[in-house]
């Protein structure tokens, strides 16, 4: 138990805060935080992927702090987890939100929140929906590793649609899969958050997208913008932690794709 005190500590604590995260009225907008943490704010609303906060992972540093300290996050209306990794649904930064915050994960996974005292827990599986307030959230496919640890081996990675007066599509983890041109047929999405780092090794890249298949993937998807995650705050494969984002920024200059994709550090913010 020791990582979880003193990384529950780290979490709430480490990232001082500064003064509360506030939107203009009518702003529909989203604010990178870090690694697969973006925070959503549509239609007066806001709400969060895959939350980390955390300055260690296990033995790897924290790279880069979260673009909003905890404490200045807005007060959300739900919580989307993609799957069950370590880097996607932490038990540590889970157990710093309110109990009563509803929580869309994958079937199988909910036990976790349930062991939290969590009472509002959504479990989907691909092509199930929820609402929640306004919203319409819709589970969709990703291809990625199943489960969480050797205890946990069944639950199915997923991405998200979350319909309000913008389409919002959010990938969590997946490799480069033909599910994003049947989903881009499907819906008119206006912002999707894609992976781009964890590509090396080869075999990551089944379940992992280089900077090269986020821009495939949002073109097969139709997105009218796209902000890259999952880079530059833990190195969890081979590839420098820097070259995701330094390939993703050569890529836009060099086929001329700004501002359609959108290389958000964190903390920056852009419209939807
Ligand atoms: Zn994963
Ligand atoms: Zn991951």
């Amino acid at each position: 138990m020791w990582f979880r005190s003193e990384l529950s500590l780290e979490a709430g604590v480490s990232y001082l805060s500064g003064s509360p995260l506030r939107f203009q009225s009518r702003e529909n907008a989203t604010v990178f935080i870090g690694h697969s943490t973006v925070l959503v704010h549509l239609d007066g609303q806001n709400f969060l992927t895959d939350p980390l906060y955390l300055k260690r992972l296990y033995i790897l540093k924290r790279r880069r702090p979260p673009g909003v300290p905890f404490q200045d996050l807005p007060p959300l209306s739900f919580i989307l987890i993609s799957h069950g990794h370590l880097d996607h649904m932490d038990l540590n930064t889970l157990n710093l939100f309110p109990r009563d915050l509803p929580v869309v994960l994958p079937e199988g996974l909910q036990r976790y929140l349930q062991g939290l005292g969590f009472r509002d827990i959504r479990p989907l599986s691909w092509r199930e929906r929820t609402r929640i307030g306004s919203f319409g959230i819709l589970a969709l496919p990703a291809k990625h590793f199943p489960g969480r640890s050797l205890c946990e081996t069944q639950s199915i990675p997923q991405s998200y649609l979350i319909q309000g007066t913008r389409t919002v599509f959010f990938a969590g983890d997946s490799g480069l899969t033909p599910d994003f041109r049947e989903i881009g047929a499907n819906f008119s999405i206006d912002l999707a958050f894609l992976p781009i780092g964890s590509y090396r090794p080869a075999p990551f890249r089944t379940g992992h997208m280089s900077p090269e298949d986020a821009l495939q993937a949002m073109e097969m998807l139709g997105a009218k913008r796209m902000v890259p995650i999952h880079w530059g705050a833990f190195r969890l494969s081979l590839e420098a932690i820097e070259e995701p984002p330094g390939k993703f920024r050569h890529l836009l200059t060099e086929r001329r794709i700004n501002p359609t994709a959108v290389l958000l550090e964190p903390g920056e913010k852009v419209l939807i």
